[in-house]
């Protein structure tokens, strides 16, 4: 049985689909069933669906639905169901977007709500019909008075999964719902409630930045706070007490579950609380597409890392730099049925069938977990993050007995992380041998398709600022324009790339490092001037030539402010 974006397939259907996968890709051609979710991309699979049933695949098309077609239908039966009316083509045909072309679902629930049209279906991806969902769903925000209205006493305690995406008549739920549904609507990873000496706001983290804030008023400081923490169960007297407060909760967007991590400290004046949203609908990511749409380069250098047999494999950057998304991709590389995959992380992010995912609930599990993993006959484990000694030592010891490890460190540069074993109170040479790739992220804004702005070049300041050379002064570039423009919600910028810096611990450097004949920086320098391997500067400067992102961007992100030579 297939199951494939939250559809399955009976089994009659599901060789249909591999005998079709097969000819349509022949490397899909061995693959067994419970792989395709993994390895076969969602367009092709889509694709496939609809040449299996004679109808037309179109990729793209949320943004041809159109809003009055959904005033007659419920918004869960269309998520359930996989469909969303899109247009009318002539005076009697409606064209609706589908994605199981075997559930008689949406015939039969639109066909009496349009009794004078013929319903025309077309295939597309799950993701797009959510999105037009979404798109005709108006909450735009709570109103002034909507705000003031909510009464600061009495409140509903008792809710589960929280749905964000129904309407609620207590105020403060709808108020809670409403930031959130609009928070999942604009891909934010983060919202931040913030009470202030003068102000009380919250404000959404997207594409890495902060964005405006949105005033409210502060007599409901303390009834929100509440609210928050009664929504994960946790006693709200101790908030005035304890410095810190953690708990997770899960909602429901549309009827898709998306996990919350809550994360609360008491401040001077209240409290500051960060919730970061866990949407698997994001990070499903496949390497070589979407937010990991590498360079060939990269993706070649990556794909020799993959067949390292035994060591580790860090991933180093900043909190946000998307290392663990990329961890994830890579793990779903590597997931073939007779591999055995571990993971230990906080939280798990993205369960993948056929990996076991375990979660830590505490830092002192950590030793016991992977001391039971180790007796688990893995071949591949992935530790969430190398933090204290005992991490990294668990982590030499499961590469020294043939394990593949893949983890990720908190380091700006990939030549770093050696030294950062070092200061964990590991021995050079152990980190040496048993290091087979030190690897760094970033993610770059990508500018906005729709509003970028046309510049001459680099400006004299800037070159100096960012070591750029003579050339850049007449190469034709683009940079985000001020405001931008209703399709990036004027923030000039649309979505985020990754880039990579690979550093492969080859038999040699490692004896070299092990005897002090090179620094981790000398080895980093020497790598970046053979220009083979995939390189943080080279790959923003890339993106910068090709339009895709601007200098403010890329130098947000990396350290331009000196060169190696
Ligand atoms: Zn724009």
């Amino acid at each position: 049985m297939i199951e494939f974006d939250g559809m399955s397939f009976n089994d009659l259907i599901s060789r249909r689909i591999m005998g079709e996968l097969g000819q349509h890709d022949p490397s899909y051609a061995d693959l067994a069933q419970d792989q395709v979710a993994n390895r076969v991309t969602r367009q092709s699979f889509m694709a496939t669906l609809a040449k299996i049933n004679g109808l037309p695949f179109m990729p793209r098309i949320a943004d041809f639905c159109e809003p009055s077609l959904h005033a007659n239908c419920d918004a869960t039966v269309m998520t359930r169901g996989y469909f969303a009316p899109l247009c009318l083509s002539g005076t009697d045909k409606l064209i609706v977007a589908i994605a199981n072309p075997w559930s008689p679902l949406p015939g039969e629930y639109l066909a009496p709500r349009f009794p004078d049209h013929e319903i025309v279906e077309v295939v597309t991806l799950v993701s797009e019909i959510n999105r037009a969902i979404e798109s005709v769903a108006t909450n735009s925000g709570p109103s002034r008075s909507e705000l003031e209205s909510i009464d600061v006493e009495d409140m509903d305690d008792k809710i589960r999964d929280f749905d964000v995406t129904t309407e609620y008549s207590e105020p403060m739920s709808q108020l809670i719902a409403t930031i959130m549904a609009d928070a999942v609507k604009t891909r934010a990873s983060d919202i931040h409630f913030k009470v202030e000496k003068e102000s009380f706001y919250y404000c959404y983290r997207v594409d890495g930045d902060l964005g405006q804030k949105f005033e409210i008023p502060m007599k409901l400081k303390d009834r929100l706070d509440a609210f928050l923490l009664n929504l994960m169960k946790l006693p709200t007297e101790t908030r005035n007490t304890a410095p810190g407060i953690s708990g997770r909760f899960t909602i429901s967007y549309f009827h898709r579950p998306i996990d919350v991590r809550y994360e609360r400290h008491r401040t001077y004046r209240g409290y500051h609380v960060t919730m970061r949203l866990l949407d698997k609908g994001n990070i499903n990511v496949t390497l070589g597409k979407g937010t990991l749409a590498f360079d060939d380069e990269t993706l070649f250098a990556l794909s020799k890392v993959m067949k390292i047999p035994a060591g580790i494999i860090v991933m180093s950057g900043p909190t946000g730099s998307g290392k663990s998304t990329t961890l994830n991709a890579i793990l779903r590389e590597l997931n073939r049925p007779e591999v055995n995959i571990l993971t230990l992380e906080n939280p798990v992010e993205d369960e993948v069938p056929g990996i076991t995912h375990c979660d830590l609930k505490s830092a002192k599990e950590f030793k016991p977990m992977i001391a039971s993993f180790m007796r688990s006959d893995p071949d591949i484990i992935l530790m969430g993050e190398v933090r204290d000694l005992e991490s990294a030592e668990l982590a030499i010891e499961a590469a020294v007995t043939g394990h593949k490890v893949l983890t990720t460190i908190h380091t700006p540069r990939a030549s770093q992380i050696i030294e950062r074993f070092e200061q964990l109170g590991i021995e050079r040479w152990k980190i040496a041998q048993t290091l087979k790739a030190a690897c760094a992220q970033r993610l770059v804004k990508l500018l906005c398709p729709y509003c970028k702005e046309p510049i001459p070049g680099i400006s004299d300041l800037d070159r100096k600022t960012f070591c750029l050379d003579e050339t850049w002064a007449a190469t034709q570039l683009f940079a985000a324009k001020p405001g931008g423009c209703h399709e990036c919600r004027h923030s000039g910028y649309s979505g985020r790339t990754a880039i990579l810096e690979i550093i492969p611990i080859t038999p040699k450097i490692s004896d070299q490092l092990s005897k002090g004949l090179m620094s981790p920086y000398e080895l980093e320098v020497k790598i970046a001037e053979e220009g083979v391997l995939p390189n943080l500067r080279r790959s923003g400067l890339r993106l910068l030539r090709e339009g895709k992102t601007d200098l403010a961007a890329v130098s947000k992100v990396i350290d331009m402010t000196y060169t190696d030579d």
